[in-house]
């Protein structure tokens, strides 16, 4: 990695660390798809506000037509665009960008990871309409996921966090900020307390990295158990899977949130089963 910027490219993705990025690969796999010639590559950027700046206003400068952002800049990339452009609906309740434009000659930030993952499900055969729904997490994935589950009409959401109180915060502040999320009725409660039944349950922690597991009340059952991690062995889809639950992991969102940023780019409408085809 290195903090250079290559002027040629059409799309890139900027985080850091970012070497290991699968966008590359997944976006070439739309573009020979959609029959576009399209350049996409990695974006290595120092740590702090002003180089992403920086980084993104060359970018589009020189011809860049879209980003991806990913860890630690979504929030900083949000930011950019509340003081200096616009923001979708979905990126303004998510507090975060994953995805830069131009539109009018200003920069436009959205946030495609919630919506990426609801249609996963929907690919899936998985409904949400009038479906109970627990998210265990409430970090930044948790709260871009709120917001694309209750417009796709689910009947009530639980919000379990380690520390509680970060759960009730998010509720309080998402509500203020969306009529949306006001008229869904949900719930918080620590992680260990989770009892009950439910439609669907989410992991959106980030547990699974460190490899411990998470401590669910054996009170807890559910039909779908999807987990936003991927790529390893997830401990959190085995304790479902063991009474009878439907599985997924978060492979499909990743696809599914670059479709929709490929989508908005370059108005292609990517077949994601294909390209997951293609990319496995
Ligand atoms: P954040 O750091 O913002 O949030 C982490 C969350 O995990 C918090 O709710 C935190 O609880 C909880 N957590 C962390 N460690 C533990 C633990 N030991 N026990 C219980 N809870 C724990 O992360 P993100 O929200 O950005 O990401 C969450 C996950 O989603 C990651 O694994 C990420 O890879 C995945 N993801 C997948 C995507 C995809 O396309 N498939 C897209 C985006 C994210 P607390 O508040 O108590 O600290």
């Amino acid at each position: 990695d290195n903090a250079s910027f290559d002027m040629t490219q059409h799309f890139i993705v900027i985080g850091n660390p970012i070497a290991h990025s699968k966008s590359p690969s997944i976006h070439h796999a739309f573009a020979q798809q959609a029959g576009l010639a399209i350049r996409y590559a990695r974006q290595y950027c120092p740590d702090d506000a002003e180089s992403f700046r920086a980084v993104v206003d060359a970018f589009f400068n020189g011809g860049g037509i879209g980003a991806n952002v990913t860890v630690p800049f979504k929030q900083i990339a949000y930011e950019y665009c509340l003081e200096d452009g616009a923001l979708s609906d979905h990126a303004r309740v998510a507090g975060a960008v994953n995805t830069l434009a131009q539109r009018d000659g200003k920069l436009y930030g959205d946030n495609t990871d919630g919506q990426g993952l609801v249609n996963d499900m929907q690919h899936q055969g998985w409904i949400l309409k009038d479906k109970t729904v627990a998210i265990i997490g409430a970090g930044g994935a948790a709260r871009g996921t709120i917001l694309p589950l209750i417009q796709a009409g689910i009947k009530s959401l639980t919000l379990a966090n380690r520390t509680v109180s970060k759960a009730e915060t998010l509720v309080k502040a998402l509500g203020e900020q969306s009529a949306t999320v006001a008229h869904c009725p949900i719930d918080t409660c620590a992680t260990d307390a989770l009892t009950g039944h439910f439609d669907i349950i989410i992991n959106a922690t980030s547990i699974g990295l460190s490899g411990e597991r998470l401590p669910l009340s054996e009170h807890l059952t559910c039909a779908h158990a999807y987990d936003m991690m991927y790529g390893r062995e997830l401990p959190f889809l085995t304790h479902f899977a063991d009474s009878g639950a439907k599985t997924s992991d978060g492979y499909g969102m990743l696809i599914g949130q670059a479709a929709l940023s490929f989508a908005l780019w370059t108005g292609a409408d990517i077949d994601v089963t294909a390209a997951r085809a293609q990319l496995t």
